[in-house]
């Protein structure tokens, strides 16, 4: 049976809202099917070796934290990280992780680096921190899906015009609160906005990435069906 290798950045510091949730999903619902499960971690300092991971991860953060990582990662891990992507690894950025796919977050006068994987930038422009529950439709490959989950973010993420969003906000707020659009998906590359943590919440979506990442299909799992009946339900709340 196949392995998933997995790795996190930064889990110390881009770790709010319980985002190592979402690794404890993985792991879950990779030994449940009798699949391998591997899980280091890279941070301040280290570098990582692009062929040694099939799913990189990083969660949300706060400004502050966002500011050491932001310039560690430019210099010590941009380049590993597009060959891991070339070759087709699964990137997943949560909040302040994905403010840090594209080119830049700009805040109070700052502009940290971000690693350009997705052509976005973010922005603090003035008004309140979009905050609450959202709900999208996504197709990451799968016909449309409900991706439920909670944002919390004082950053606003622009799009380039290339570049395709993860889904399309059917409650909520999404990437800054005007086109509509939340996340990003280019490739294997995903960025979003949504806590939960994202993963308890959406299985589904668990088991799409370890299905990128290795390159295999994967059965459904007994209980899969109540996540169904939940979004069933968010959607009708939703009224579509
Ligand atoms: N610090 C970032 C912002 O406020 C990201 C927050 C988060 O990860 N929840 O926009």
């Amino acid at each position: 049976m196949p392995t998933l290798r997995v790795l996190s950045l930064y889990p110390e510091l881009m770790n709010i809202y319980a985002d190592r949730g979402n690794i404890a999903v993985l792991r879950a619902r990779c030994e449940w099917r009798g699949l391998g499960f591997e899980h280091a971690a890279s941070s301040l300092g280290e570098s990582l070796e692009p062929d040694a991971h099939d799913l990189i991860y990083m969660g949300g953060g706060q400004d502050r934290d966002q500011v050491a990582v932001a310039h560690d990662m430019a210099q010590t891990k941009r380049d590993a990280l597009h060959a891991a992507a070339d070759r087709g690894a699964v990137v997943l950025a949560v909040c302040g992780g994905y403010q840090l796919l594209g080119h830049s977050y700009e805040m109070g006068g700052e502009e940290l680096p971000g690693v350009g994987l997705v052509d976005l930038r973010t922005v603090r422009e003035p008004g309140p921190r979009l905050i609450g529950n959202c709900a999208i439709e996504a197709d990451p490959g799968t016909g449309p899906r409900v991706i439920a989950g909670f944002e919390n973010h004082g950053g606003r993420t622009y799009l380039g015009p290339d570049e395709q969003p993860l889904g399309r906000v059917i409650s909520g707020q999404g990437n800054n609160g005007r086109d509509g659009f939340e996340g990003v998906q280019r490739g294997n590359v995903i960025g979003t906005y949504l806590h939960g943590p994202l993963l308890p919440k959406n299985v589904w979506l668990a088991d799409r990435l370890v299905e990128l990442a290795l390159g295999i299909e994967l059965e459904r799992l007994p209980g899969d069906e109540l996540e169904d009946a939940a979004h069933a339900s968010a959607r009708r709340a939703a009224g579509v």
